[in-house]
């Protein structure tokens, strides 16, 4: 048998390549590397990722993260030497030249786990290889002479699945009134006998409770915003009453988050409030969108010849983990996050529900299904964990009225603005409506997979009802009107097919034509307004207006047809047939609206403008590539349409976040703003306020530097600074970008150097790993620093050492966009003054979510550094009070840091004598 120390190792990073052989380990150039790995597979880790550092993209090998998911499916590792050699119990390498060694001990390791009688992921793993040895996967010959073949048959993961079982339908909540010494006592229960006394905390509870209550009259939900500093205890803080609520009323309560990190978090500290099971179903659940799931006929379709290569071993390798998933969860679950990245194209997407082709009952797998599952479960459920999109999506078309959320809890709630924004938006543009088509059609030309159109998903109905079957031939032939394959060239050619290609390709014609940034690229998409618009583009759009609307007609028509067949109930329809004719009339009747809203939009090119609506054509391209063209329109204050379908229907609502209010004055909370995005004033309910300042001593803990001497709009002087900081910090430093065509820039040039420094850098958007595992990554390893955009501002949670330096290289303006400058306009008309005033509110809330990543516990410490000479004075209320703020040259910063570091991270602010003239103290 082959033994892993006979295997040649490679490792590459920024600061060079070494190769392992029997003759030892030698540092070897990356021609030399690359060579190597051409004539035999080597052991490696993160095989894209060592590609990436050689520039050698074709690069393969035996990927010990590949066989860590064989091995151990659903469990967690930070693919990095340090991170297994944490989860494999064997000695970290010290050095990137230890690194080939550790990786023939992991591999040794790893490969020995197959042998021990305690594998608890041997189920299953035997015909795994058997089929991975056929799709020629590089570790399955090493695999298969020590998996030990089972005495009895395995169960195959479609039949090792649990059932879910359908369950009663709920009685409504009993009406119930917390009472305030009894959240004390739950609260105090929580938190622990041992835990500091937090009065704010206490207060925070006896708030969330009252949004429990009883309501007093129909669309006037209680709410409550929110403030709460960080380190106020606020999770604890509404998980408290919504525990004993839930307990009490036997409702549910749902908790929206807008990042996944938060999201994860809540599942953790959710298992001190609610107990696992009760009655011997789980009590708190995780929903997302049907997106993020695995659907279990996908992957059947993939293991089974549909996918070909690479992707053939990815569904092996999925397959392994569906069997030992929790909850099916394949984005931000317990799915590594690095296993999509090993496979390069799209593979995990593809074995997502991501286009609605579910046929539910039809589906011979819908009674395993964990999209069914969890839908189900959350039914059951007293606490159930969802994103903001979920639950406005939700509120408004979720298929049974009587699931829908009535008790909400919006943490991030300062994000439940932009949410709105997204979802009740509509747009139309070649990538949406060729989704429509082919939902409507199915496969065209080449394309494989087992999608199917409309008339193959409902053939019986067509067979036994000729007004559904007439409907359904209607509804494909006028979809033959939306665009199809290559759409997007014979749009740029100026040869469209179809009155909705012609329509896309008048609407780019017109954005080129009012472009006024001279082929500029900004690093965003063109766009003009809907204003002005000549006879011939009206005409067009007109067309289009009609096609869409012969579509819609039919679809309507099917929908209700298939209403008359659920409630006829001819002998055919048996509860499976019947599930499946549900789940297709609520496809359909979301593409109706999907279409009419469409229309709506189209309608309106030629006449008035709609106050409530901002309407504007867009050309989205990136790095000079045009990928799409659409027609937008979005409401002008998303939070009508939220506190209609969200708020006015619900008993009770809070929005709690850091950062819910503006703090335009040192003085305080900026309440009126809070309210204004709130919705409230649609239904013109009173909010309950509430407001917190955060625990901690800023003063002590963390000091602003803004740098003035690193000139605007030169990239290699922005690099040199952020190499210095990074280097005066010893790593630990976030370093937040506004255009990734500068973070690139920034890394290209600092990466190497810093890496010879024992100082490992990673970005977003550069290193072929997913963001999830980059912060993962980041908090595993004190010395490692990471470049990044808008994600990262406020979905970081990194408490401890392993983040000390939050670096932003310029003030975060908005996007000077045309929905901006209505917003703008519409501030400026309601509250008098100047539009700044809005853009002000924006950075400030950038500023604080950013500056929030950095100090997550009373001993964290660090510095947070803007480059920008002209940081204006009024953006300074954006901190915390009492945090030190100082306009230093980048020497005086650099040497502060360093001397904090070097003083053992006391990072209270360290002023060095003879700098002081150099200083301004502005705070
Ligand atoms: S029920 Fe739908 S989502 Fe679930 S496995 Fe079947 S086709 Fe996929």
């Amino acid at each position: 048998m082959e033994s892993p120390a006979d295997l040649p190792a490679l490792h590459a990073s920024h600061s060079g390549c070494w190769l392992r052989n029997p003759r030892g380990t030698r540092g070897v150039g990356k021609g030399e590397a690359i060579m190597a790995a051409a004539d035999t597979p080597l052991l490696m880790l993160n095989a894209p990722l060592v590609a990436n550092r050689l520039g050698y993209p074709d690069l393969s090998g035996l990927d010990l993260l590949e066989l860590y998911a064989f091995i151990h499916p659903a469990r967690f590792v930070v693919p990095t030497p340090k991170g297994l050699a944490a989860v494999l119990d064997l000695p970290e390498p010290a050095t990137d030249d230890a690194v080939p060694g550790f990786l023939q001990a992991a591999a040794e390791r790893l490969l020995a786990t197959t042998q021990a009688d305690d594998w608890a992921e041997r189920e299953g793993a035997w015909m795994a290889v058997e089929a991975l040895a056929r799709l020629r996967w590089p570790w399955a010959g090493l695999l298969a002479g020590r998996i030990r073949k089972p005495e009895r048959a395995e169960r195959w993961l479609f039949s090792r699945l649990p059932e879910w079982e359908e369950a009663p339908e709920r009685p409504q909540p009993a009406q119930v009134l917390l009472d305030d010494a009894q959240v004390t006592a739950r609260l105090a229960q929580l938190t622990g006998s041992g835990a500091e006394e937090r009065p704010a905390q206490k207060a925070y509870a006896r708030d969330a409770a009252a949004t429990f209550a009883p309501r007093r009259a129909q669309r006037q939900p209680h709410v409550l915003l929110a403030q709460a500093g960080t380190g106020t205890g606020k999770t604890l803080g509404y998980l408290a009453p919504a525990a004993l609520w839930a307990e009490q009323s036997g409702g549910t309560v749902w908790v929206s988050t807008y990042t996944k990190a938060l999201q994860r978090q809540l599942r953790h500290e959710s298992r001190r409030a609610f107990p696992p099971l009760r009655d011997g179903k789980p009590t708190v659940v995780v929903r997302k969108g049907r997106e993020n799931y695995l659907c279990l006929l996908n992957l059947e379709d993939a293991l089974q010849g549909g996918f070909q290569g690479r992707a053939a071993i990815l569904a092996q390798l999925v397959a392994r983990w569906a069997a030992y998933s929790q909850d099916g969860d394949m984005i931000g679950g317990d799915l590594p996050g690095w296993l999509g990245t090993l496979f390069r194209k799209r593979g995990i997407a593809a074995l997502t529900d991501q286009r609605g082709e579910c046929v539910y009952a039809g589906c011979p797998h819908y009674r395993k299904c964990f999209i069914e599952r969890a839908a189900r479960a959350s039914a059951s459920a007293e606490l159930v964990i969802a994103n903001h999109a979920l639950v406005m999506v939700n509120a408004a078309r979720g298929r049974d009225v009587a699931q829908r959320p009535t008790r909400i809890v919006f943490d991030e709630g300062h994000h439940v603005f932009d949410a709105a924004d997204s979802t009740f938006s509509a747009e139309l543009s070649g990538a949406e409506a060729i989704e429509l088509r082919r939902w409507v059609i199915g496969p065209e030309g080449k394309s494989r997979g087992r999608r199917r159109g409309l008339a193959a998903r409902l053939a019986d109905v067509a067979s036994y009802d000729d007004q559904g079957s007439e409907a359904i031939t209607a509804a494909r032939d006028a979809a033959e009107a939306l665009p199809g394959e290559g759409w997007l060239a014979r749009v740029i050619e100026g040869n469209p097919l179809g009155p909705v290609e012609e329509l896309l390709a008048a609407t780019r014609a017109l954005v080129l034509s009012r472009d006024e940034s001279g082929g500029q690229e900004a690093g965003y998409g063109l766009e003009t307004e809907i204003a002005l618009l000549d006879g011939p583009y009206i005409e067009v759009a007109g067309r289009a207006q009609e096609a869409l609307a012969d579509l819609r007609r039919p679809l309507v028509k099917l929908g209700l047809r298939l209403e008359a067949l659920v409630e006829d109930g001819p002998d055919w329809l048996d509860g499976p047939a019947r599930a499946r004719i549900e789940g297709a009339r609520s496809a359909i009747q979301w593409r109706c609206d999907l279409v009419a809203s469409w229309e709506r939009l189209l309608a309106r090119l030629g006449g008035p403008a709609d106050a409530d609506y901002v309407d504007w054509l867009a050309l989205e391209r990136s790095e000079g590539r045009e990928w799409d063209v659409a027609l937008h329109r979005h409401f002008l204050d998303p939070m009508k349409p939220f506190a209609e379908t969200v708020l006015a229907p619900a008993h009770g609502v809070m929005l709690t976040s850091a950062t819910l209010c503006d703090r335009s004055s040192p003085d305080g909370p900026d309440w009126d703003g809070a309210i204004g995005r709130s919705g409230v004033q649609y239904l013109e309910v009173a909010p309950r306020l509430f407001s917190a300042e955060s625990p901690f001593d800023f003063a002590r803990q963390a000091e602003v530097l803004i740098v003035t001497d690193v000139p605007k709009g030169d990239v290699g002087a922005l690099a040199a600074a952020y190499a210095r900081l990074i280097a005066a910090a010893g790593g630990g430093a976030l370093g937040l970008f506004t255009a990734i065509r500068r973070l690139r820039a920034v890394y290209g040039r600092i990466a190497d150097r810093l890496a010879r420094e024992g100082l490992p850098l990673y970005a977003q958007h550069v290193d072929p790993i997913d963001t999830g595992t980059l912060v993962d990554i980041f908090r595993d390893d004190p010395r490692a620093s990471l470049l990044g955009t808008d994600a990262l501002r406020d979905g970081v949670d990194v408490p401890g050492d392993s983040l000390r330096l939050v670096v932003m290289e310029q003030v975060p303006w908005p996007k000077p966009s045309i929905l901006h400058r209505a917003r703008r306009l519409a501030a400026q008309a309601a509250g008098g003054g100047s539009g700044q005033a809005l853009d002000d509110r924006i950075i400030r809330a950038r500023l604080a979510q950013a500056f929030g990543r950095l100090i997550r516990s009373a001993d964290d410490r660090g510095h947070f550094v803007v480059l920008s000479a002209a940081f204006p004075s009024r953006l300074l209320s954006a901190f915390p009070q009492g945090t030190p703020v100082r306009r230093v040259t980048l020497d005086v910063a650099l040497q502060t840091i360093a001397a904090s570091v070097s003083a053992g991270a006391a990072a209270s602010p360290v002023v060095l004598p003879d700098e002081r003239p150099q200083d301004e103290s502005i705070r």
